[in-house]
């Protein structure tokens, strides 16, 4: 992924990552993941992780240029947020 500044989302970069769960989804979310701690089993777990994540987007912050690329659960792309200076 890339920001619109040019900066490149790396997996192991120096940018800020955060879990995004829409209010109305967070009660499904949290059953869902008290699901996938009590799975005795890779198989099982996988499952439940995948219903899980479902309801899970994220919203990175670039290090070069501040803005936020927030990426709701179920997008097909990044919308961009830029910081008020
Ligand atoms: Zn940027």
């Amino acid at each position: 992924m890339r920001c619109k500044c040019g900066h490149v989302f790396d997996q192991d970069a120096d940018h800020e990552s955060y879990a995004l769960v829409n209010d109305k989804d967070y009660p499904k979310f949290l059953v869902a993941e008290i699901e996938v701690q009590q799975c005795t089993d890779e198989e099982s777990r996988q499952a439940a992780l995948a219903r899980s994540s479902q309801y899970v987007g994220f919203v990175l912050e670039c290090p070069k240029c501040s803005r936020l690329a927030v990426h709701t659960a179920g997008a097909r792309t990044l919308a961009f947020y830029k910081r008020d200076e």
